[in-house]
């Protein structure tokens, strides 16, 4: 099917699409990466005035550390995060998440603000990012405000932004120097979204967990912040007791909803097994070995039947990573 008619504006200066997206107020949309967006408009289920084409905008494109802060610019790709030395390590979480968005074409034009405009529940930036306590600077003709992540993701489909506001930059604070994080998926088939996913990002200070971040995805109207397990794993050891008792929670945490990918049990089981591999993976990063970022396999999906079918101990886990690694 094709769109409905639209107007197409390409402004080339931010000032120059504020203004322009001001004044079509809630009859106009951004256009980024449009992977989200031209699905919607084809299938008539977004009919917008106007497209405010933000692609030829000059200086939204970097991806940057700076002072602690990564900063993702509202033209940063799925890919250009996939590429990027600046990811991994201590925002693995970030690192391990990008590879895992669909396919090469999508994450050759789909940007990370997109995402998190688009505010899909099975969207994977939600939840790495929330993980990793990040905010978005929402400019606007009138000005700009920061909105943390936890407030800009309302509900499905559903933000905290304002017709007339551009996410122009995503912050992500600085973790510390000693954080690791992971993003495990379970997908149908490479390339789906999520049936179920799970972001784990943990700083480390004096030896115990300074702040835990965990998310979940694609198990809420929302990507869900697991509140109760970050809480209990704060300012206590990441031993293999908290580690469970985090898991547990993070599943009670889950709301999801039986479907054509499973039942609500089977993606709650999903989630504590998840979280457990996440939180040890966190614990011991190093176990993962020094894997160039290119090469690196996305950590996730187990087969279901023989995964989730009892206890993991943490040797059996990191036993199957460094399987993969090796492959
Ligand atoms: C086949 C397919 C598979 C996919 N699989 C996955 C997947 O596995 N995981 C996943 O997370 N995503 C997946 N996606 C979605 C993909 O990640 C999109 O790129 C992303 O959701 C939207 O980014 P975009 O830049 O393409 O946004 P667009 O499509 O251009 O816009 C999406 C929405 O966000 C708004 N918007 C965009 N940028 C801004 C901004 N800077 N400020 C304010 N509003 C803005 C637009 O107005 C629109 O409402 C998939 C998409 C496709 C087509």
């Amino acid at each position: 099917m094709y769109p409905g008619r639209f107007e197409y504006q390409a402004p080339t200066t931010l000032e120059e699409a504020l203004a322009t997206l001001d004044r079509y107020g809630d009859e106009g949309k951004v256009l980024a990466g449009g992977q989200s967006l031209l699905p919607l408009m084809k299938l008539r289920f977004a009919s917008p005035r106007a497209l405010v084409d933000i692609n030829r905008v000059a200086g939204l494109d970097r991806l940057a550390e700076e002072d602690g802060e990564l900063r993702i610019g509202a033209l940063v790709r799925h890919r250009d995060c996939e590429r990027s030395e600046l990811l991994g390590g201590r925002w693995g979480v970030l690192a391990d998440a990008a590879p895992q968005i669909s396919d090469p074409i999508v994450r050759n034009l789909g940007t990370v603000a997109g995402s998190l405009a688009h505010a899909d529940p099975q969207g994977d930036w939600g939840s790495a990012l929330l993980a990793a306590d990040a905010r978005v600077v929402a400019a606007s003709a009138g000005g700009r405000r920061e909105i943390p992540l936890d407030e800009l993701l309302l509900g499905p489909f559903t933000t905290a932004l304002e017709p007339n506001e551009i996410i122009t930059e995503v912050r992500v604070p600085d973790p510390g120097a000693r954080a690791a994080g992971t993003y495990l998926k379970l997908e149908r088939r490479v390339g789906d979204f999520a049936t179920v996913a799970v972001a784990v990002h943990v700083s480390f200070a004096d030896g115990t967990v300074s702040r835990a971040g965990i998310a979940l995805t694609a198990v809420g109207p929302r990507n869900l912040r697991a509140t109760d397990a970050e809480a209990a794993l704060a300012g206590a050891p990441l031993d293999d007791e908290a580690i469970r008792e985090a898991a547990r929670l993070a599943a009670g945490a889950a709301e999801p909803r039986d479907d054509v990918r499973g039942s609500a049990d089977y993606k709650r089981n999903v989630v504590r097994v998840f979280v457990e591999r996440g939180l040890r993976m966190a614990a011991r990063p190093e176990e993962r070995g020094d894997v160039p970022r290119a090469a690196a396999a996305p950590p996730g999906r187990p087969e279901p039947s023989e995964e989730f079918a009892g206890e993991e101990t943490a040797e059996d886990v990191m036993k199957e990573i460094r399987e993969k690694e090796d492959q």
